[in-house]
């Protein structure tokens, strides 16, 4: 290696134990110590305590070190925070390298000391190595836009909207049903203290739809995203309602429309009902529905679907507010930061072909029970048999349907939806404080009473007369006018045969279907389908991409005290976030060598964010720093080796290799 020799200081951590009661820290430090450029190496409880930090500050300013190892955790926690310390001390951050010897040794070989000391050693080295051929990198600033974009006007949502524009900041609520609410609307009441779950939610959709600093765009979806430093440019399509804003909410149309008529060849099952009822073409979701716009689902209207031969909404409508010319809109929206709420949507059950679901139409979901204990629902509060409408007498309620599946079955989900347990021991007491007579069974693997008041919620239902039965269906069937479900009951070892005229499931929570967005946000999915958060643990609310959090549901199942708290959470890290006024830029991207670059464009063919383009006047590749994530795709596939990512490029990582290599690697995983 060329170039002046560097000051370099080793810092190891014990972590408190986890690293330091596998590996010999202080042969390490005695190891790193002799290495060449070293001029400080020691060792501490915590390196990432106050007094850790400083010890750091303390001796980059002392020794005057142009180069850091710190030999910790993951880089994924604390990297930022020592870059940040060493910058404040007046090193330049980027020439401070972690090297992990937790995740990456002590967990790994805790039962091999010897071995996980050797390895530590190794790669502290390999990180000195590198560090030695590190330049400095320039770090630059951009404003960030003002303005806020929630995606998602569920409770999430509309908590997240209402904090960010109390504290100032303009925010545009985006909604692609015709309604805000989400799902929290169909619940009727909420365990574990059976509110009443419109009484406490319409406030909020009010106080949202009046707020002067919310915007809000409903019946509207983000069909595309663009970063730039500070900015996302989210294009917006604005579905057609072909009703204006001059609707007085008469419901003349709703009542006149012919759409699921009787005889009618249209009909549509209502969404809000959960397909237990018909709706309209010209509706509004449901009674408290925000805004009170009727809306046209041109897919099942007349009008639309035969060629104008009906208009008889625009001939009763009193205030002239139907306009079937209306065309979708699109608008551009300019924000510094997004919030993504989508929430969830039920898991259809009907792949899990025991359980009947689809085959027999007394086989129902926990949302369609939902929206039959609506006393303006469609079976006016009585959970009732849907081949008859006589009330349910007998119900079978099967809980972690669809969730909690055996690892890699296609059909199920691996992951516990959370809420399933307490929202049928929900149902269950409701359905028996209306009719103490009815006979109810809820079969479970395990009951997950976890949360503040569960337990007790719980224990009442049993006073209330539900029976609890630890075993899972093995066949659900019909017979003797009834469906029969066959369980082994787990805890007596017998096997029971439950006649019921309802069978419930319990289904998981999925996310909404959302890739569109991830796509251009370019935010990843954890294997569950969620949206991945960058820390499960520590960021919760935030993801890998600056500016963009995540609230609710669209991050994982959760209940409404969650999904509010994790909103208040997204919303005030989003306000520090806007609050800050300006944004660091990621140094760590790609860059060309335009000596070595022939213009082969195989590097713009495998970005995915499209960072990078070719020159064609210039012939050589040229990369848009503020939209390259330094994934280093493009330095796999480059033939001269013209593109690389700083401090990643060839002799820093063979430096490093070449450093890990001659130490022992034969430590059992
Ligand atoms: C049957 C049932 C009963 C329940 N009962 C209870 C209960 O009693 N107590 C309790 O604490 N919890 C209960 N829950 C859980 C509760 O419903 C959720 O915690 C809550 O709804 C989560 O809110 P959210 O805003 O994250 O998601 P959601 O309520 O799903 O809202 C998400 C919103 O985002 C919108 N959206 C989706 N995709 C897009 C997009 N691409 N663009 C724009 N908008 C989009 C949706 O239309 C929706 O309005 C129940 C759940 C179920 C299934
Ligand atoms: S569209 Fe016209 S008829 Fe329909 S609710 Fe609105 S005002 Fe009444
Ligand atoms: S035009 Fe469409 S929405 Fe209007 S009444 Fe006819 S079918 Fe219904």
């Amino acid at each position: 290696m060329s170039g002046p020799a560097r000051k370099i200081g080793v810092f190891l951590c014990h972590c408190g134990g986890n690293i330091s009661d596998v590996v010999d820290v202080n042969a390490v430090r005695e190891f790193a110590a002799k290495q060449t450029d070293v001029v400080s190496a020691s060792d501490f409880r915590f390196m990432c305590s106050n007094e850790g930090q400083e010890r750091l500050q303390r001796t980059i300013k002392e020794r005057g070190l142009d180069g850091v190892v710190v030999a910790c955790c993951t880089p994924k926690l604390y990297e930022d925070l020592f870059r940040g310390k060493a910058g404040e001390a007046g090193m330049n951050p980027y020439l401070l390298e972690i090297a992990n010897v937790r995740e990456q040794c002590s967990y790994a070989h805790r039962h091999e000391p010897a071995k996980a000391t050797e390895k530590a050693k190794a790669i502290v080295k390999g990180q000195i190595e590198k560090v030695r051929r590190l330049r400095p990198l320039e770090v630059k600033t951009a404003p960030i836009h003002p303005g806020v974009a929630v995606i998602g006007a569920g409770i999430a949502g509309i908590h997240a909207s209402l904090l960010l524009a109390n504290l100032g900041h303009k925010v545009t609520l985006i909604e692609k049903s015709p309604t805000i609410g989400g799902n929290m609307a169909r619940s009727v009441k909420t365990f574990p203290t059976d509110d009443c779950a419109m009484c406490t939610l319409s406030p909020k959709m009010n106080e949202v739809y009046n707020h002067p600093g919310i915007d809000l765009m409903t019946y509207a979806e983000v069909r595309e995203a663009e970063r730039s430093p500070g900015k996302f440019t989210l294009t917006v399509e604005k579905k057609p309602r072909y009703v204006t804003d001059a609707c007085i909410g008469c419901n003349r149309c709703t009542e006149r429309c012919p759409v699921s008529t009787a005889k009618a060849p249209i009909q549509v099952a209502s969404e809000w009902d959960q397909g237990l009822s018909k709706r309209k073409a010209i509706y509004l979701p449901f009674p408290q529905a925000l805004p009170q716009l009727w809306t046209i689902d041109s897919d099942h209207c007349f009008y639309f679907q035969r060629g104008g031969t009906c208009r008889v909404c625009s001939m009763v409508c009193p205030a002239k507010a139907i306009d079937f010319t209306m065309k979708p809109e699109t608008v551009d929206l300019e924000v510094g930061a997004v919030v993504v709420a989508t929430g969830f949507k039920e898991y259809d059950p009907t792949p899990l072909k025991h359980l009947a679901y689809g085959r027999h139409s007394d086989v129902v979901t926990q949302m369609q029970v939902a929206r039959m204990l609506d006393y303006m629902g469609p079976t006016k509060g009585v959970v009732s048999r849907v081949s008859d409408g006589k009330p349910a007498e007998s119900i079978v309620m099967v809980q972690c349907v669809g969730s909690r599946g055996a690892p890699g079955d296609p059909d199920t989900h691996e992951y516990c939806s959370r809420v399933c347990c307490m929202v049928a021991v929900k149902h269950a007491s409701l359905i028996k404080k209306a009719r103490p007579e009815a006979e109810i069974y809820i079969l479970y693997n395990d009951l997950r009473a976890y949360g503040k008041g569960f337990e007790e919620y719980y224990a009442h239902s049993m006073e209330l007369g539900v029976k609890y039965v630890r075993g899972l269906p093995g066949k659900v069937e019909a017979g003797q006018g009834k469906l029969l479900v066959d369980v082994d009951d787990m805890l007596t070892d017998r096997r029971l045969r439950i006649p019921a005229d309802l069978v419930v499931l319990s289904a998981a929570m999925e996310p909404a279907p959302v890739d569109a967005i991830l796509g251009s946000l370019h935010l990843d999915k954890t294997p569950d389908g969620f949206i991945k958060e960058y820390h499960a643990k520590i960021s919760p609310t935030e993801t890998a991409v600056k500016g963009v959090f995540i609230a609710g549901c669209a991050q994982g199942p959760k209940d409404i005290t969650d999904s509010i708290a994790q909103a208040g959470a997204a919303a005030m890290n989003a306000a520090v976030f806007l609050g800050s006024g300006e944004m660091t830029l990621n140094p760590l991207v790609a860059e060309v060598d335009p000596l070595l670059c022939r213009a082969c464009d195989r590097c713009t063919e495998v970005c995915e964010f499209d960072a990078v383009h070719v020159d064609l006047e210039a012939l050589v590749a040229r990369v848009d720093e503020t939209s390259c994530e330094g994934c280093g795709k493009c330095t796999v596939v480059c033939p001269t080796g013209a593109i690389s990512v700083r401090q990643f490029r060839k002799p820093q990582i063979e430096a490093t290799i070449d450093a890990l290599a001659p130490a022992p690697m034969a430590v059992n995983p």
